[in-house]
């Protein structure tokens, strides 16, 4: 009988029990503990920046930056159409502002040219703002997103933030790790390029803390900013003053002990996701109708989830049911956000290659301790589709 082969699992290969032990004999379990602490300096060494904050999620680092970056109420914000739901809520609504939906390019990022269509002919610049033309309301910012650890086109969006005068997030939760490896920005890490940058530590990310979060920029000012946030804006411990409404949004030092254990592990990772990416494209890229996403050229990406675009002739929802009866689990990529929640009466702009990508791409088997041998099980039961 063969095994289970999940989607993309947790790996605690490393110092995560003997981190966490340390933790529990001193019982430093929750948000204070030096853990935390050397969690942040290892994150900020390893992408080369002076200071993150640790966050207890992706999405209250995201909530963080909305804050942090200045994003009002009543602002739009341009933010990608095929994302998961937690790049848009935490940077919209949760602030009071509402979304403008960008459709992907052929790499599944958003398109850079359909977001300077809609700055350019679409908003008018006034006193050095950006204003939407139809609503009239200021668009001041601008989530990216590095989707499945491909590198969005950074050096596009840098160009538009700065030209319509937007605050540029990216949101690089699926991608610690991915950088460019030629042209300008050769050594610069997805997250570190934008204003604000977040990271994830999510089961289901490359690395996990459980549940756990970055919050990056190379504004220390911001940095701190986001960090007194994250502890409550507690200024004093004794007397327990607060000097503005604050949130319980840091990381615990358990997480952080999984997640120095993490750490270590990172690049070991990424080599063994990039074997496997390419055992699948050598059996099937351009065999019977099936192609493999590539990641951008220029670039290292961290080759977070493989994508799989299924030929024409194969219905998605058909090829998940056959191999998850064959004991493989695979994954569509999520309903587009402009569909979901009460986002339907929000603007989209050129959704045709995001609902193409939604149609046709499956996501295969990428755990980070999948093996060979499963490997080719999963290759073998895609070409018998
Ligand atoms: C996982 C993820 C988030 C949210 O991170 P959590 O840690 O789960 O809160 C945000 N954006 C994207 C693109 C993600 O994949």
């Amino acid at each position: 009988m063969s095994s289970f082969i999940p989607l993309s699992i947790p790996n605690f290969c490393g110092n995560e029990k003997k981190y966490v032990d340390d933790a529990l004999d001193g019982a430093w379990v929750s948000t204070s503990g030096a853990k935390v602490n050397e969690m942040e300096e290892c994150v900020a060494s390893y992408v080369g920046v002076s200071a993150v904050t640790a966050c207890s999620s992706g999405s209250t680092a995201l909530h963080l930056s909305a804050i942090v970056g200045g994003i009002q109420r009543g602002d739009e914000v341009i933010v990608p159409a095929l994302t998961f739901i937690a790049s848009v809520n935490p940077t919209t609504r949760y602030v009071g502002a509402e979304p403008v939906f960008i459709g992907c390019d052929e790499t599944a990022t958003m398109d850079p040219d359909t977001v300077e269509d809609f700055c350019a002919n679409h908003c008018t610049m006034r006193d050095g703002k950006l204003y939407n033309d139809k609503t009239g309301a200021h668009v001041s910012a601008i989530v990216l997103v590095h989707v499945f650890g491909n590198m969005a086109d950074v050096p596009r969006f840098l160009e538009i933030a700065k030209k319509y005068n937007l605050l540029l997030i990216e949101d690089a939760a699926e991608a610690i790790g991915t950088k460019y490896t030629e042209g300008p920005l050769a050594g610069s890490f997805a997250g570190t390029m934008g204003d604000i940058g977040v990271y994830s530590f999510n089961g289901n990310k490359i690395i996990t803390t459980g549940t756990g979060g970055i919050f990056l920029s190379k504004r220390p000012e911001w940095v701190a900013r986001a960090k007194h946030l994250s502890t409550q804006s507690k200024t004093d411990v004794l007397h327990f003053v607060h000097d503005e409404v604050g949130y319980n949004y840091r990381m615990t030092n358990i997480d952080a002990c999984l997640g120095l254990a993490q750490m270590e592990l990172l690049e070991g990772f990424i080599e063994h996701k990039i074997e496997r990416y390419e055992q699948y494209c050598s059996a099937l890229d351009g065999v019977k109708g099936f192609s493999m996403l590539p990641f951008r050229e220029g670039t290292r990406s961290n080759h977070w989830f493989y994508s799989l675009l299924l030929p024409d002739r194969l219905d998605r929802d058909d090829v998940i049911a056959r191999l998850q009866d064959q004991k493989i689990q695979t994954r569509p990529v999520w309903s587009l956000i402009p569909e979901q929640c009460d986002y339907q009466r929000n603007e989209t702009f050129n959704l045709d290659q995001a609902k193409e990508f939604r149609r046709r791409i499956v996501n295969i088997p990428c755990s980070t301790n999948l093996t060979e041998e499963d490997c080719n099980r999963v290759i073998d039961a895609i070409l018998a589709l």
